[in-house]
């Protein structure tokens, strides 16, 4: 007989349309699909946030978000872009990851009070868990994020995977 407690479902903001999906507890959320527009939940990629979704996304959803601030004109930003798509497809569905350019979304930035980029900031249950400036490496980017995970209940369900991987 296994002691295992039953995890609840989450609620999760679609990357498309941002309708919430409530996955039952045990569904895998790197299948499951939008109830409003059918797309994936997960995609393997950073989406795009703007003030609009951001409720969405940081309010409503369960999953923990990682907000990369980013502008067109900036080389370390660009540099660090294929890093964070690539740890996208790594750390989902426990993490999503998006990317706020801080040229159109004036909004967010100054909400967040971005002084430089790129900024990245790790948010969960409505509260900046972590927040990290400069352009980083994979490995010491993958650290970060599981670091901040370990401030979730995330933690224990991304662990398993993440002691056996290298950096
Ligand atoms: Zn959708």
């Amino acid at each position: 007989m296994t002691q295992s407690t039953p995890r609840p479902g989450r609620t999760i903001a679609c990357p498309t349309c941002d309708a919430l999906t409530a996955l039952s507890s045990g569904e895998d959320a790197k299948a499951a699909r939008c109830t409003a527009c059918g797309g994936q939940l997960f995609t393997g990629r950073p989406m795009a946030l703007t003030a609009a979704r951001f409720d969405a996304h940081t309010g409503q959803s369960d999953v923990p978000l990682v907000i990369d601030f980013w502008a067109d004109w900036c080389g370390p930003c660009k540099t660090m872009a294929p890093v964070f798509e690539a740890l996208a497809a790594e750390f989902e569905p426990h993490i999503r990851f998006a990317k706020v350019d801080t040229d159109a979304e004036r909004e967010l930035a100054s909400y967040f009070r971005i002084s430089s980029i790129p900024t990245l900031s790790f948010i969960h249950d409505h509260r900046e868990v972590a927040r990290v400036a400069g352009a980083m490496f994979a490995g010491d980017l993958r650290r970060w994020l599981y670091d901040a995970l370990s401030q979730t209940q995330e933690k224990e369900k991304a662990a398993p995977d993440a002691e056996q991987r290298t950096s």
